[in-house]
């Protein structure tokens, strides 16, 4: 089955941990499908929209490497919209209305009082010709409304199965605003016609829309795309995210130092029946994510979470994709370097203290942190260094012999070699690093400790 998805963010803002979810599930349900992934930018309201969020958002999925196959952009497809909305109005199905925002609201309010929900009573489509000239006279611009069919819409959501929704309880939804401009939902339902959307998949507070997108689908003469509505996500209190959102975009989960691996990885399985899990491999990510595996109740969003799971994935980013990176940020090292240290750090820029410790000079470590008789013990730790060629068994083999000669062992033998050689007391596996280190280096750095 070919499947085309889109994300279709406004550019009023920059993205969000919440609204790179949508986009990271609507790319991954492309990819496994085979299908194309669009990017519709929905800058209708141009009040709002601007150029510059517009490119953030570009670039943001690009580093994600959520690249979609094309981007759209709504403002250029009006000229669709216009046509759409001639073609309903010739249809009767999209009618003229001139009540201010005033006299609805009254309306709405005696309907409460007479315990009547408040939905459009249709009175515009009462007016005569002359009636409505006469209020144009006025002054007054139609705003546009769609009449919605009498009929209960079913349709079957991919993440909460059943849904039912009887348009008969919904108000006429206004297409157009008096000034002319579009709301959001014909030029939605256009598009997602026009490129062949077949999975529409956003967050829950959509839902109630569907229905009567279902509706101007159909009156378009479209096919329905299949609908899946996942729960937002919420913040670690419970609360909704937007609105915490002010430092979860994400240029700042980046400049914290999260690679894009980890932030796709923890879209694609929050909130479902996966465990979170870190995936280097996109395709057998895409391979695990269905529609069906998401929960209908939201999850929270934790950012400690994250950052846990970037430590994860480090250790199993491959080095080819870790060098480049790491180059960027101004850290050398090579593929064996790399393997040994990427077990130790949670990002990236952790990677520097190793660099130093296998490229430059690190510090001796301070007299407090090593006894005496701990800078003795190195000394003769100096003396009992084997020669070289070292491997990954050089380390047992010196350590073995400095048990023998000094009756340490434990802590008391390991932990004053691994500040000596490394600065800290936690670190790589020695037997690895040891060899990296090379002789001098480790013959240096004996001598600075035990001498303090
Ligand atoms: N521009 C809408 C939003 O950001 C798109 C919703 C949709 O996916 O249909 O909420």
């Amino acid at each position: 089955m070919n499947s085309t998805t889109r994300f279709a963010p406004s550019p009023t803002g920059r993205l969000h941990i919440g609204n790179v979810r949508t986009a990271v599930l609507n790319w991954l349900f492309a990819r496994r499908h085979g299908g194309d992934f669009i990017l519709r930018l929905d800058d209708t309201d141009t009040e709002r929209s601007r150029e510059e969020y517009a490119q953030a958002i570009i670039e943001d999925l690009e580093w994600l490497g959520l690249v979609p196959a094309r981007i759209e952009r709504q403002s250029a497809r009006l000229a669709l919209y216009e046509e759409a909305a001639e073609q309903l109005k010739r249809e009767g199905l999209l009618y003229d209305c001139y009540e201010t925002e005033q006299e609805l609201a009254l309306k709405r309010k005696a309907q409460a009082m007479a315990g009547h929900p408040p939905v459009y009573d249709r009175a515009a489509l009462n007016l005569s010709e002359d009636e409505k000239r006469a209020l144009r006279a006025e002054g007054r611009q139609p705003h546009w409304r769609f009449r919605l069919p009498d009929e209960v819409v079913r349709f079957h959501d991919a993440v909460r199965g059943e849904v039912r929704v009887d348009l008969r309880s919904l108000s006429d939804p206004v297409l157009i605003r008096a000034d002319g401009s579009f709301l959001y939902t014909l030029p939605s339902v256009v598009d997602d016609i026009d490129f062949g959307i077949t999975h529409v998949i956003r967050g829950d507070d959509h839902l109630t829309n569907t229905a009567v997108q279902i509706a101007l689908c159909q009156a378009l003469g479209g096919e329905p795309p299949v609908f899946a509505h996942h729960a937002l996500l919420r913040a670690a209190d419970g609360g909704p995210l937007s609105k915490r959102l002010g430092s979860l975009g994400v240029a700042d989960l980046r400049e914290r130092g999260l690679e894009p691996e980890t932030i796709v990885s923890y879209c694609a399985t929050i909130g479902s029946a996966l465990p979170v899990e870190p995936f280097t491999d996109m395709d057998a990510l895409a391979q695990r994510v269905a529609l069906e595996r998401l929960s209908s109740a939201p999850a929270r969003f934790n950012e400690d979470e994250l950052h846990a799971l970037n430590a994860r994935l480090l250790h199993a980013l491959p080095c080819e994709r870790a060098l480049p990176r790491l180059r960027q940020q101004g850290i050398e090292l090579d593929c064996a370097e790399w393997e040994v240290v990427r077990a130790n750090i949670e990002h990236l820029a952790d990677a520097a203290h190793w660099e130093a410790v296998l490229h430059a000079d690190i510090p001796a470590p301070s007299t407090d942190s090593l006894s005496a008789e701990d800078r003795a013990f190195l000394q003769q730790a100096a003396e009992l260094l084997p020669a070289e060629p070292w491997d990954d068994a050089t380390w047992k083999a010196w350590t073995g012999a400095l048990k023998q000669q000094t009756g340490r062992k434990g802590k008391a033998l390991f932990l004053p070699l691994r500040l000596a050689l490394t600065g800290r007391a936690h670190g790589p596996e020695m037997s690895r690093l040891l060899p990296l280190l090379g002789r001098e280096r480790t013959l240096i750095r004996l001598h600075a400790a035990a001498t303090g």
